[in-house]
């Protein structure tokens, strides 16, 4: 039935503040620093949720987008490697990618095509600088005129801050137009920024939070005005945290310095390397063997010869290096390893264990657990929020590498090639990279552990759209405290 007014139709609004940390959001809001998230608190919910591994911008945009992880979605970092491709010729355009520069534009064709993202589902939907634009026309994709030059400002000037004016003045723009929407997805890049360059409490990026909330609040008073608000799902989220960077050590020269001569941003046209090494967040590093027969990703019987116990044990044994993970022998099988020795995730029939062997990397003790949603249960409260679904679904696709690694905090896995250095990192599985702030305008959604991939189905829900199917859970459906229940 079609409204008049529009008072009664449903509409969503999502902010993705990059970068915000639960912790600082929750000081600043108790402290009244961000008063019109604290007017959407005190009426409605804050809770924490975990994002994915590796906790970086753009693959962890994909759950709250499609409601699948980035293996899943194949998209296993902000910099992949396909060593299929690369070994039928390394001019192939899918051996290897980075969205960090030109390629960005590729990450909507390297998505399967037939996953939708909610703004194919959602009818007139909005994007604002996020990079996933697949099927977004110029019309609906507000801050795409002057991006490029405007991010270019902001990356080498560190100016950050008026690339988010810009885009609040844009969604500003659209709801005094005169125009409708169904869904509105805005991306605040500067939190992200400012933690990257400066430091995750500094003026500055507490500057960014600020500009956020007054967005927030000029939209919603804009809102009110019109009879929208009462029938607008606005929710806030963030992809990953972020910690403070004290020391650079390079994965790909040590890689090199192993005797294995490794290709790696931007220096990617070595003539006959023995390795790839992708780095994302940039605490998250992909290792890719080349130097064997065939094109195939590495188990471990295979990746222990060609890699040898001697470098595994010092590539552990790094202090930048919190743990490493790589496939098992059998299918479905993934070894967890750091210094004390290593432990074995399985998955099987929707089940997932984690079995310490000579140690328990992720000091959760052993775990069997029925379904996801007791996986994720399980391990929240723990230093790896979410590792044994985060670890299986990373092995999804073929782009992820024959060892992951893993930074620990305080650590990155790129030296020098960062221009404006980076003084924060993410993309790690510890607690303080995984935990994302989830806020939202209502009450009474199911209080289990939340994950950002619920985002999706509960925003199909709120619009009164079919599930479509995913790796998320509505939090907004009856049915999900029964389908707990069932997983225990
Ligand atoms: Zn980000």
């Amino acid at each position: 039935m079609r409204c008049l007014s529009g008072t009664n139709k449903k509409r969503t609004v999502f902010y993705l503040l990059d970068g915000a940390r639960p912790d600082i959001l929750t000081d600043l809001i108790a402290a009244g620093t961000l008063p019109n998230l604290k007017r959407i608190v005190d009426d409605g919910t804050f809770r924490i949720a975990t994002t994915c591994f590796p906790s970086t911008t753009g693959p962890a945009y994909l759950p709250i987008l499609t409601g699948h992880f980035p293996g899943t979605m194949n998209i296993p970092g902000i910099r992949w490697f396909n060593k299929k491709a690369f070994k039928r010729s390394r001019w192939n355009t899918m051996a290897m990618r980075s969205y960090c520069g030109p390629e960005a534009s590729y990450f909507n064709t390297d998505m399967p095509a037939e996953k939708p993202t909610l703004f194919d589902l959602l009818g007139d939907s909005y994007n604002l600088y996020n990079m996933i634009t697949r099927n977004i026309s110029a019309e609906f994709d507000l801050g795409k005129k002057g991006k490029s030059l405007l991010y270019t400002r902001a990356h080498f000037g560190k100016r950050h801050h008026p690339v988010d004016i810009q885009g609040h003045e844009r969604i500003m723009k659209l709801l005094k137009s005169g125009k409708d929407f169904d869904f509105l997805f805005a991306v605040f890049p500067s939190v992200d920024w400012d933690s990257h360059y400066h430091h995750i409490k500094d003026h500055r990026t507490i500057e960014a939070y600020k500009i956020a909330d007054n967005s927030i609040g000029e939209v919603r008073a804009l809102l009110e005005e019109k009879g929208w608000w009462d029938n607008t799902l606005f929710m806030l989220a963030s992809d990953h945290g972020l910690t403070p960077t004290h020391t650079h050590f390079d994965l790909s020269d040590w890689m090199t310095a192993q005797g294995l001569k490794a290709v790696s941003y931007p220096m990617i046209w070595k003539a006959n390397p023995k390795c790839a090494v992708m780095i994302s967040g940039n605490s998250f590093g992909s290792i890719h063997l080349l130097d064997h027969e065939g094109d195939h990703v590495l188990h471990q019987p295979e990746l222990m010869k060609l890699f040898g116990e001697e470098r595994l044990t010092a590539l552990v044994n790094q202090k930048a290096v919190d743990f490493i993970t790589y496939r098992g022998y059998h299918k479905g099988e993934y070894y967890v390893q750091n210094g004390q020795g290593k432990a074995l995730i399985t998955y099987h029939e929707e089940k997932y264990d984690y079995q310490p062997l000579d140690a328990d990397p992720f000091s959760i003790g052993p775990i069997s657990a029925a379904s996801h949603l007791a996986a994720l249960e399980l391990t929240v409260e723990s230093n790896y929020p979410d590792a044994l679904v985060q670890i299986v679904q990373l092995f999804n696709g073929d782009r992820a590498g024959d060892i992951i690694v893993s930074a620990a905090n305080g650590y990155d896995l790129r030296d020098f090639w960062e221009y404006p250095e980076h003084k924060g990192s993410h993309g790690s599985l510890t607690k303080e990279h995984i935990l994302v702030p989830m806020l939202y305008n209502q009450k009474g959604w199911a209080d289990h552990a939340a994950r950002t991939s619920d985002i999706f189905p509960s925003i199909l829900k709120w619009m009164n759209k079919p599930p479509v199917p995913c790796e998320g859970v509505a939090l907004n459906s009856i049915a999900n405290s029964i389908i707990l229940d069932e997983s225990r």
